[in-house]
C-alpha cells in the first residue's frame, strides 16, 4: 500500500499544508501526479508531494498515525506534471513569496493540466479525422469524384477529411473499404500572418552588448536602450548565440496581445522552433503549445508573464524585454514578480537573464549600479535619429486653450491637423478608458458610486452603462438622481470615448480606432487593431496606455498626451515612476521610422520632474530625482516592502485580529523594520469581504520571513479570514 501526501487545490492559508490519503490500486504514483479525492465531503483534485510504501494492513497504520485514512479515488495522470527542476522551483518560490505551494503548481500549469476539477473538463490533445488508402485492389466502378480522391490519396499519403468536398464519394469509398480513417494529432495555434525581419549588421553598440551578456560572470545584465536602439535585435542575435551553443532560450515580452510584433520576429527567424505561451491563447492552445515544449519539440519560448515557468530543458538564457512593466508583477495570488522568478530559476540551473528597457525599474537600475548585475548602455538610436520634439503644454494657461475644443490645446491641435494633412499617423493617450471619469447630479452633488468598491462609476458611452474600474459592477446609466430626481446629470473627467468623440468631431473624415481594455470584447481583437494601425488603414489611434507599449509604427509622427496628471494623483510609492514611465514610452512612439516625429504633453503639473524628464526621456536625470526622494521617503530600493493583506466577511473581527497582529509584529522589535497599520485599502469592501492590510517595511530579511510564517501557521485554524501576503508590493 502507497501513503501518499497530498496538497489540495484550494489556496487558502487554512488549507496550506499536505493531507495523508492511502493508495492500493495498480497505477504508478509519483510526486507531482493529479489524484481526486475526498475532502471534507467535496471531490477534489489533489498534488502528490510525497509517496510511502508500507506493509502494514490499513488498520495498524491508522492505529500508528492515529487518525482515519481515506482512499484515493482515482489517479488522474500517469507521469508526473512537472520536472524535477520545475517541482524544486516551485518549493523554493513558496518559501520566497509566503504562499501556499499549491498555487504555484496551479501557475505553471496550463489550464488541461492544473491540479483543479475544473482541468478535467478543459481540451486535451486535438485531432484532425484524415483518410489514408488501403490496399485493397478497386473492383467496382468509381464515380470521377471517388476517383479524384484516390489519385490525390496516391500522391499524399493521406487527406484531412475536411478539405474534401463530397462526403458520400468518401463514404462508398470506406464501404467497399479501399480507404480508412484515422486520426491526426494536432497543433490548435496558428500565427496569422508572418513579417519579414532579415538579420541585421549589428551597431557596434549592439555588438557590445551581446559580447557583454556572453562574457559577464554575472547572472543578470541591464541592457537599458533608449527606444529605437534596436535592443530587438539583440535580443534575437543572443538567442541564436545560444542556440548554437546548444542551450534553449524564454524570450518574455510584457502583454503579447500588444506587442504580436516580437512573436513574428521570433517566428520569422527561428520558424517552428519557437512555442508561444500567454493568456490570449486558448485553453487547447495552450495545452497543445505546453506539451510540444515539455517533449522537447522546441527550443525557444516567447510568452508573457507565466512563460517564466515553461517547461524548457536546457535554458541557457531567460530576456525579459521591457522589464519594468507592472504587468510582470502578477497582481493576485500567487504575487509573483517574472523578474524574480527568472532571476531564481536562471540562477538554479547557471542561465543568465537580461533585462532590457529604456526605462529600468529603480530596483535593477540601482542593483546595476551596486554592480550586482551586468550593466550595458545603448544611448544611441539607430541612424542616429532624433527624439522627437516634445512640447509641455501647461493648462492652467487660458492663453494654451483653444476655442474649438475644451479638451485639445490649441498646440496639440495644430499638430493633429498638420499630421492629417501630411497623411501620416498620430496616436492619443488619455490613461482611462469610457467616457466621463464619473457622473454627477448638477442640483445636489450625489456621485454615483459602486455598491461594492465606494469609488466613483465612469460612464460608458458605447455600452450606455455605468461601470466600476475595479470590480466588474456595472449598472444601466440612470436619467435621473436618485437623491433629489433631478434629471441634469453631468459627465465629468474625459476617458478614450470622449477623445474618439472629440476627434471625430473636429475631424469627420478622419479614421479613428481605439485601444483600451474595453475594446477586449473577442480574443486577439487588441492585436487586430494594432495590427490595422500598423497597415496604416486609421490615422488616428486613441488609446490608454496601452497605446504606449513598445509598438513600432513607422508613419506615426505625432503622439498627443491629452493629459498627463492621471497617474500622479493614485495612492502609490511608484506614481512618479509610473508617470515617467509612461510618457518615455509614449514619447518613444513618435518618430521612430525616417520621418521627424513631435510629441505634445498636456498637464497641469507642467514643472514636475516626472513629467519634464519623461518629456525629454531623460531617464538618467529622472533616476536621480526619484532615488533621492525614495531615499528621504525610505522607499524601495532603499527598503524592502512586505504587504499582508486580510480579508474576512466579519468586519469586527477583521479589525481587531488586524491589530493583534500588528501589535505582535511590532512587539517582535526586529531590527530597522517599521510595521505599518492596519491600513484600510483604497477599496476596503469587494467580493463581498473587508480589506484590511499591514505593511512591514524593513532593510534585510533576518527574521522577518520567518516570523510571517509563524503567523500564517497560528493563523490555519482561523478559516473565516484570508489572509495573503504580498512580497514586493506596488501599490502601497
Ligand atoms: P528598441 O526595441 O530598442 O526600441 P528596435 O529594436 O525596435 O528598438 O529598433 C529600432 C529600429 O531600428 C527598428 O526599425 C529596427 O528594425 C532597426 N534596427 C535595429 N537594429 C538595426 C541594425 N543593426 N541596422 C539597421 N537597422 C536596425
Ligand atoms: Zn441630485
Ligand atoms: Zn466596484
Amino acid at each position: 500500500m502507497k501513503l501518499l501526501e497530498i496538497i489540495i487545490e484550494r489556496k487558502a492559508n487554512s488549507l496550506n499544508r499536505p493531507f495523508t490519503y492511502y493508495y492500493d490500486g495498480e497505477q504508478e504514483v509519483a510526486i507531482g501526479t493529479r489524484v481526486k479525492v475526498n475532502f471534507n465531503n467535496a471531490i477534489v483534485l489533489g498534488y502528490i508531494v510525497k509517496v510511502e510504501t508500507s506493509d502494514l494492513p490499513l488498520i495498524e497504520l491508522e492505529n500508528k498515525l492515529g487518525f482515519h485514512l481515506s482512499p484515493v479515488i482515482e489517479v488522474i495522470d500517469s507521469e508526473p506534471l512537472l520536472n524535477p527542476e520545475l517541482q524544486n522551483l516551485a518549493a523554493v518560490l513558496s518559501k520566497r513569496y509566503l504562499t501556499p505551494l499549491i498555487s504555484f503548481v496551479q501557475a505553471m500549469l496550463p489550464p488541461s493540466l492544473k491540479p483543479a476539477l475544473s482541468s478535467l473538463k478543459a481540451p486535451k490533445i486535438a485531432f484532425e479525422k484524415h483518410i489514408e488508402r488501403l490496399n485493397k485492389p478497386i473492383t467496382t466502378k468509381l464515380t470521377s469524384q471517388q476517383e479524384a480522391i484516390l489519385n490525390e490519396l496516391s500522391l499524399k499519403k493521406s487527406l484531412p477529411v475536411k478539405q474534401i468536398k463530397s462526403k458520400s464519394a468518401i463514404n462508398t469509398l470506406l464501404k467497399h473499404g479501399y480507404i480508412r480513417f484515422f486520426d491526426v494529432e494536432i497543433n490548435r495555434l496558428k500565427i496569422d500572418d508572418e513579417v519579414e525581419y532579415k538579420e541585421k549588421k549589428l551597431t557596434l553598440d549592439q555588438k557590445n552588448a551581446i559580447n557583454s551578456v556572453i562574457e559577464t560572470d554575472k547572472v543578470v545584465t541591464l541592457l537599458e536602450g533608449v527606444t529605437g536602439s534596436g535592443k530587438t535585435e539583440v535580443y534575437l542575435q543572443l538567442t541564436k548565440h545560444f542556440l548554437n551553443g546548444g542551450k534553449n532560450v524564454i524570450m518574455l515580452v510584457p502583454e503579447i496581445a500588444l506587442t504580436p510584433m516580437m512573436v513574428k520576429l521570433f517566428v520569422y527567424r527561428y520558424g517552428k522552433d519557437v512555442a508561444i505561451l500567454h493568456s490570449e491563447l486558448t485553453a487547447g492552445e495552450k495545452y497543445d503549445e505546453y506539451r510540444r515544449i515539455a517533449r522537447g519539440e522546441c527550443r525557444i519560448v516567447v510568452g508573457a508573464r507565466s512563460a517564466v515557468f515553461a517547461p524548457l530543458d536546457n535554458i541557457g538564457l531567460i530576456i525579459l524585454d521591457e522589464e519594468h512593466v507592472e504587468s510582470y508583477k502578477q497582481d493576485a495570488l500567487p504575487f509573483y514578480h517574472a523578474r524574480d522568478v527568472a532571476i531564481i530559476r536562471a540562477t538554479n540551473i547557471g542561465a543568465k537573464v537580461l533585462l532590457g528597457s529604456a526605462t529600468p525599474s529603480l530596483e535593477t537600475r540601482a542593483r546595476a549600479q551596486k554592480g550586482v548585475y551586468n550593466y550595458v548602455l545603448m544611448n544611441k538610436r539607430i541612424n542616429e535619429r532624433a527624439l522627437p520634439l516634445t512640447t509641455i503644454v501647461d493648462m492652467t494657461k487660458a492663453a494654451n486653450l483653444s476655442r474649438a475644443s475644451t479638451i485639445f490645446s490649441t498646440t496639440l491641435l495644430a499638430a493633429l491637423k498638420e499630421v492629417i494633412e501630411k497623411k501620416e499617423q498620430a496616436i492619443l493617450l488619455i490613461n482611462r478608458r469610457g467616457y466621463s471619469a464619473y457622473l454627477t447630479c448638477r442640483s445636489c452633488g450625489h456621485i454615483f458610486m459602486c455598491p461594492s468598491c465606494g469609488v466613483a462609476l465612469a460612464y460608458h458611452k458605447e455600452s450606455h452603462l455605468l461601470k466600476c474600474h475595479h470590480c466588474s459592477y456595472t449598472t444601466t446609466m440612470p436619467a435621473n438622481c436618485p437623491k433629489c430626481g433631478s434629471s441634469f446629470l453631468a459627465k465629468i473627467g474625459f476617458g478614450t470615448e470622449r477623445i474618439i468623440e472629440e476627434v471625430e468631431k473636429l475631424f469627420p473624415n478622419v479614421g479613428v480606432c481605439r485601444l483600451d481594455s474595453d475594446t477586449k470584447q473577442s480574443k486577439r481583437s487588441l492585436a487586430k487593431i494594432v495590427d490595422s494601425f500598423q497597415r496604416e488603414e486609421k490615422q488616428i489611434m486613441v488609446g490608454t496606455q496601452m497605446v504606449a507599449k513598445g509598438h513600432d509604427f513607422p508613419n506615426v509622427t505625432l503622439v498627443g498626451v491629452v493629459l498627463a496628471d492621471i497617474g500622479l494623483a493614485l495612492p502609490s510609492y511608484r506614481s512618479n515612476e509610473r508617470t515617467f514611465e509612461l510618457l518615455t514610452q509614449a514619447v518613444g512612439r513618435s518618430g521612430r521610422a525616417y520621418k521627424e516625429g513631435k510629441a505634445i504633453i498636456q498637464t497641469y503639473n507642467p514643472h514636475h520632474y516626472a513629467i519634464t524628464c519623461g518629456a525629454s526621456q531623460d531617464y538618467a536625470r529622472f533616476y536621480k530625482l526619484e532615488m533621492a526622494m525614495r531615499k528621504v521617503q525610505q522607499y524601495p530600493p532603499f527598503t524592502y516592502l512586505i504587504a499582508v493583506r486580510f480579508a474576512s466577511i466579519n468586519e469586527e473581527s477583521l479589525i481587531a485580529l488586524t491589530h493583534k497582529i500588528a501589535e505582535w509584529l511590532m512587539s517582535l522589535k526586529l531590527n530597522e523594520t517599521q510595521v505599518i497599520g492596519p491600513l484600510t485599502p483604497y477599496i476596503a469592501y469587494q467580493k463581498k469581504k473587508y480589506h484590511r492590510f499591514i505593511v512591514i517595511k524593513f532593510h534585510r530579511d533576518d527574521k522577518i520571513k520567518s516570523e510571517l510564517q509563524k503567523m500564517l501557521d497560528n493563523l490555519m485554524k482561523y478559516s473565516d479570514i484570508d489572509v495573503q501576503i504580498d512580497v514586493d508590493p506596488y501599490d502601497y
